[in-house]
């Protein structure tokens, strides 16, 4: 069965597509089956590979809502990692969801049909605690959460932590804390130490190692629909979110 992570903050722009987009094609190249599910109808994990966001033929959405099999509805990307492709579309099904039955678990029972398939499923998360979220957290056995290191950096934390402990409590007894990343870390400046050092104190050995730093190739990467791992392996985005997936992979397969 597969290792299923969503990597999910309802805050935006924290970093999680990115780390989504880079964990998944660093893992792939360490000969793991991954299938990166898009659960946002922004759907940049699903340009962040390549993949022309306007010209799908269906979508998360239509496995959400229309039981259509995610079998036939996955795209193999060039990099290696299969994506479950999203774009504006699956914004209204945040609304359907709402008026239909299982509207929190259709997620997990689609990938019941792959889970053998792969090695690692992530998913991708919009930037709010809705049915698409709580779907992930439903289907999920863990999940990633990224933290900025800026000012506010916990804020919202709590929020997101109360929203896991609803699943746990209901769908998904079994669902735990993968882990956190710190995101964007500038280690020049004294905010950035101080966040880390705040993170730690809540979430203990739960945080990752490896800091993942600004780097401008991290952000070029996706307007080229490549991941870090091909847009310039060299680069220190490259080689951190290497050592992450690498840290990623020893704590699920211990
Ligand atoms: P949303 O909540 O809208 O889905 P997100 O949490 O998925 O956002 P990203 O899209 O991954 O966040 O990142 C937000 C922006 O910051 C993007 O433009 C991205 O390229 C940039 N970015 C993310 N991580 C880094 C980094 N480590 N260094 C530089 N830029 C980064
Ligand atoms: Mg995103």
């Amino acid at each position: 069965m597969a290792h299923i992570i969503a990597i999910a903050s309802q805050k935006g722009g924290v970093g999680k597509t990115t780390t989504a987009v880079n964990i998944a094609a660093a893992i792939a190249r360490a000969k793991r089956r991954v299938l990166l599910v898009d659960i946002d109808p922004q759907g940049n994990a699903t340009s962040g590979f390549g993949i022309d966001k306007n010209t799908l033929r269906a979508t998360t959405y239509e496995v959400l809502i229309g039981g259509r099999s995610l079998r036939d509805t996955r795209i193999a990307s060039d990099y290696r990692v299969d994506i479950l492709p999203s774009n504006m579309e699956l914004a209204g099904a945040e609304v359907e969801l709402a008026g239909l039955e299982r509207r929190e678990t259709r997620l997990r029972d689609a990938l019941g049909e792959i889970a053998h398939d792969y090695d690692y499923i992530f998913i991708d998360c919009p930037p709010s605690l809705g049915f698409l979220t709580l779907n992930a957290l439903t289907a999920c056995r863990s999940v990633l959460i990224p933290i900025q290191c800026e000012f506010y950096a916990l804020e919202g934390v709590a929020q997101l932590m109360n929203t896991i402990g609803l699943v746990q409590e209901s769908a998904n007894p079994a669902l735990v804390v993968q882990g956190v990343v710190m995101t964007m870390y500038d280690g020049r400046t004294r905010i950035a130490t101080q966040v880390v050092d705040e993170v730690r104190a809540v979430f203990g050995t739960a945080l990752y190692e490896t800091l993942i730093p600004r780097n401008v190739r991290l952000s070029e990467a996706p307007s080229f629909g490549q991941p870090i791992t091909s847009y310039d392996i060299t680069s220190r985005g490259a080689e951190t979110y290497i050592a992450l997936a690498r840290e990623v992979m020893q704590r699920e397969e211990k």
